[in-house]
């Protein structure tokens, strides 16, 4: 099952790359597209392909927030932690002998 998962998981990423690539290359193919009027096919394929452009910007730079958030409330887990292990009566060394 987990290999399964880490195929998909790799067919998913080559084909997220090569939607990227298609449309980065695509745009920079027509750069000098000289339009023929109301329903050119061609700035259709050029608006979608900036959208999907646009779409994985926004979507690589939530992922990088949160991923930044994760490893920043995990710093401060750790942080918080060491904090309450030096608090201890044993670290301390009180001996209750009431
Ligand atoms: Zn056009």
């Amino acid at each position: 099952m987990l290999k399964k998962k880490r195929i998909f998981t790799v067919i998913v990423t080559i084909l997220v790359i090569l939607a990227l690539l298609s449309s980065a290359l695509f745009i920079a193919v027509q750069a000098d597209h000289h339009c023929s009027g109301g329903h050119c096919s061609i700035c259709v394929q050029l608006h979608i392909c900036q959208s999907v452009l646009h779409l994985s910007a926004l979507l690589v730079s939530a992922l990088a927030s949160l991923a930044l958030s994760s490893s920043l409330r995990l710093r401060r887990d750790q942080h918080v932690r060491a904090a309450l292990t030096l608090l201890t009566l044993v670290t301390c060394k009180v001996k209750l002998s009431n």
